[in-house]
């Protein structure tokens, strides 16, 4: 009997060690989810064109972040690239095309996460640097502190040779309407319909180092030097190895009273739960206090996966697994 236990133990534990051994092989090794804000999104309020516009525009930031990661890159510089060129696009509120504050100008926010260390660099109410997330990176790898704020992040910023722009050049028409409708009171300010757009991006490397970065605009019409959840570590922004890495877009001021990035990967890391559990369940948070958005997750296993509180998200993701997908309403 002896005997036989000794003979089959070995081939049980190496039938065991295979078949981990394939489930890893059969995880991404690496995997991206970026999004480009969240609300009321809906197919009568598209026309085609636009549809497509956005589509094209979510799958160029993809294949940005996509290419980093294929080619050995670190998530931080897939996130980096990703969030840069949505900055870039005034479709999306953050960089060019940043919302309006009530006196008319744009005060822009933006973090970074290294989920390898949690080291975090975050910058808010920026008015001149044209790629907030490049300054967020800057505090984070060339400043002892984690967050700048106004006048001292801008000089920070020129400082350390980051481009900058006159607030004029993120001016669009679109957003200024925007502000117009806000100021007549034909919406208010938290409107769902003009109040998202921010950008994001999380990513797992083929190194195992989840990173997450966002930026944006903050909301139409804010004032008083307000500043939302985008750039506050834990509530729009989080990543920590071996857990998860999150990037939010939504009500920025349920989103901070939540701590939702931070929450999310807490409920992963003690309750045990899957990325759409966690996420799914923190939103419900949100809702629960009237509050409404979205969440980007990629989780430690490269499973990469949206969270939607409203009535879509722009939004794509990709893994080395042959996932690529771009979508914006809720029920894609
Ligand atoms: N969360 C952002 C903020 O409150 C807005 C957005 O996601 O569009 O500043």
């Amino acid at each position: 009997m002896k005997k036989l236990i000794g003979m089959i133990a070995p081939l049980l534990v190496a039938m065991a060690g295979g078949s981990a051994a394939m489930a890893q092989n059969a995880e991404p090794r690496w995997s991206i989810a970026i999004h480009g804000g969240a609300g009321t999104l809906e197919r009568k309020d598209m026309t085609t064109e636009k549809d497509a516009a956005y589509r094209a525009a979510l799958q160029a930031a993809l294949d940005a972040g996509k290419a980093v990661l294929a080619a050995g890159g670190t998530s931080l510089d897939a996130v980096t690239a990703a969030v840069r060129l949505l900055e870039e696009d005034p479709k999306f509120n953050a960089g060019k095309g940043a919302v309006y504050t009530w006196d008319g100008a744009h005060e822009l926010d933006a973090a970074i996460m290294d989920g390898r260390t949690r080291a975090a660099g975050a910058v808010a109410g920026v008015t001149t640097v044209r790629n907030p997330i490049l300054l967020a990176r800057k505090v984070m790898e060339d400043s002892p502190h984690v967050m700048l704020a106004g006048k001292g992040a801008e000089q920070f910023a020129s400082e350390k040779g980051l481009e900058l722009v006159p607030n004029s050049w993120f001016d669009t028409p679109e957003r200024l309407e925007a502000l117009k409708k806000v100021k007549t009171g034909k919406v208010t300010a938290l409107d769902v319909d003009i109040k998202f757009g921010t950008v994001g991006a999380v990513a797992l490397d083929t190194h195992g180092n989840l990173a997450a970065g966002t930026s944006t605009g903050g909301m139409t019409g804010k004032r008083w030097g307000r500043i939302g959840d985008a750039p506050i570590i834990g509530a729009g922004t989080y990543a920590e190895n071996g857990v998860c890495a999150v990037s939010a877009t939504g009500w920025g001021e349920y989103f901070i009273r939540v701590g939702v990035a931070r929450t999310l990967c807490a409920r992963m890391a003690m309750k045990g739960e899957s990325a759409q559990a966690a996420a799914d369940a923190t939103l419900a948070d949100v809702a629960r206090l009237g509050g409404d958005g979205g969440v980007i997750v990629v989780g430690a296993n490269g499973d990469a996966v949206f969270g939607i509180e409203a009535s879509g998200m722009y939004r794509g993701r990709a893994t080395s697994a042959g996932v690529n997908q771009v979508a914006i309403y809720k029920d894609e």
